[in-house]
């Protein structure tokens, strides 16, 4: 789980990916590169990009994505980093701005998740930046299925 990534603004369906399996994973979104420059090389982290001119420029914390499609462009990310993906770090972390989840008791989350989800689950994650409650639900099921294909 040590590498770090940064997506550039044609890659924000990866970065959602990258983080639903764990990995710490900025979106920037933004016309001025050089924000993302900056921040890679403060961060340690690799701008995963389309921008061919910023390969250049910087090819040792770049890395060029390829895919068309955010499918694709996972997996050419997990193949070219060797990425790891364990059941114990698929959602850890919020999908929607990175944040690590924290575990959150089943009483607190009462009125704030759907009855029927209170009533069939035990376990929930709370993103305390966004307040989004994550549990085990048919999304994860969906990520394993995709997931297995590769
Ligand atoms: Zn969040």
């Amino acid at each position: 789980m040590n590498k770090k990534f940064i997506a550039d603004g044609m890659c924000g369906g990866l970065a959602r990916w990258l983080r639903l399996v764990g990995y710490d994973t900025i979106y920037f979104n933004t016309s001025k590169k050089i924000e993302i420059v900056r921040v890679a090389q403060k961060e340690g982290r690799i701008i995963l990009t389309k921008d061919k001119k910023l390969i250049l420029q910087y090819p040792e914390f770049t890395f060029y994505i390829e895919g068309e499609n955010t499918q694709m462009q996972f997996k050419e990310v997990i193949k070219k980093f060797n990425l790891i993906i364990e059941e114990e770090n698929l959602f850890t972390r919020c999908s929607l701005c990175n944040t690590s989840l924290e575990k959150i008791d089943k009483e607190k989350v009462k009125r704030l998740v759907p009855e029927f989800v209170y009533n069939n689950k035990n376990e929930f994650a709370i993103c305390k930046k966004c307040n989004k409650i994550y549990w085990e639900g048919d999304h994860c099921k969906y990520i394993r299925e995709r997931l297995k294909e590769l």
